[in-house]
């Protein structure tokens, strides 16, 4: 195999998005090769992760602090269904003191036939994982969940209903009968803090969720909207204000099935006239930073988990870590509805 250039930087985000942050080359021009995945399968330097029912496998023992998932060897002749998910160098995965330049090779096997009931292996799924797992497992996490998703739906061409095959080692099918060629597709989401002119964060609390608990808002990109348009439209809709600017502050991949979290911050100029929809939104609340601390720490408020974008929205606005009790995963309430 030849060697790929070291990994070098990438632009940062302004926001902390754990599950944006891992650095694996997904070798495109390789994993085009139709001999890749047999290649890469062979190699001494391949490890796999295996995902069943969407979960993925982490030591039993340490299932509630887990911050590497399992990997293991690929044993036996290659299986279908496999997805190469790319390279990273050796001192990713097992620390400092290996080599910086030898390349691991990772390949999901998502066909279910992981360790079986092993006492050992716990099964996580991702939302699970997003407040444990360290970066560069929960990205590998986040990208096999994503692929296995699409892979899930694309079974049959979108064009004519002829059923499609897997190229690409995973990345792409191909409709023999009508000759197109499928990508994996992500729908983006804008995801929003918004803020009046006395830096009051604005929460809204969805009918689904209980009362007290609050997040940013959020919705889908509508066929011919830009990213503004749908962060005005939707926060009119939501909140009943009016979108002075927007500012963008970093994306997420969030596989519930297939968004991408686009950041921002927006400010409005009558904040005296926010207002629940009534038909998603049950309640809007303005909360200064001491009042957003005081309710969460006393469990008045339940914000998103660690590891989500709108967490991470709303701690960019409040300038640090809101300590409080956290109640498993939350999403904005219109991405929600739609995804689930
Ligand atoms: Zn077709």
């Amino acid at each position: 195999m030849s060697t790929p250039p070291p990994t070098t930087g990438r632009p940062q985000a302004k926001l902390e998005l754990p599950a944006s942050q891992h650095l694996l080359d997904r070798r495109i021009s390789d994993r085009e090769q139709p001999g890749w995945l047999q290649q890469v399968w062979d190699s001494p330097r391949t490890l796999v992760l295996t995902l069943r029912n969407r979960r993925a496998p982490v030591p039993a023992r340490h299932s509630s602090a887990a911050s590497a998932l399992i990997l293991q060897r690929p044993s036996g002749p290659l299986p279908a269904g496999m997805v190469y998910l790319g390279a990273a160098p050796e001192s990713t995965l097992y620390g400092a003191g290996h080599d910086q330049s030898e390349r691991v090779h990772l390949v999901l096997d998502a066909s279910g036939q992981g360790p079986e009931d092993d006492p050992e292996v716990s099964w996580l799924s991702l939302r699970t994982a997003l407040a444990l797992l360290d970066p560069f497992h929960l990205g590998l996490f986040t990208q096999a969940v994503a692929i296995s998703n699409w892979h899930a739906t694309a079974t049959f061409c979108g064009t004519c209903g002829h059923r499609t095959v897997v190229r690409s080692s995973g990345w792409m099918r191909f409709c023999s009968n009508c000759s197109t060629d499928h990508f994996p597709r992500m729908n983006p989401a804008m995801i929003t803090a918004v803020v009046d002119g006395q830096d009051r964060l604005l929460l809204g609390s969805a009918y689904q969720w209980e009362e007290r608990r609050f997040s940013t808002f959020a919705g889908f990109v509508e066929a011919g909207e830009s990213l503004e348009d749908t962060v005005a439209r939707e926060v009119r809709e939501e909140a009943g204000v009016v979108v002075r600017d927007v500012q963008y502050l970093g994306s997420q991949p969030w596989p519930f099935p297939a968004q991408l979290m686009l950041g921002f911050l927006t400010r409005v100029e009558n904040a005296e006239q926010a207002r629940p929809d009534d038909d998603e939104i049950r309640s809007v609340r303005w909360f200064t930073r001491q009042g957003l601390a005081h309710a969460v720490s006393t469990g008045e408020v339940i914000i998103p988990p660690r590891g989500s974008i709108s967490r991470a929205l709303i701690e960019y606005w409040f300038g640090g870590q809101i300590t409080g009790p956290d109640y498993g995963a939350g999403l904005s309430a219109s991405t929600r509805a739609r995804s689930s």
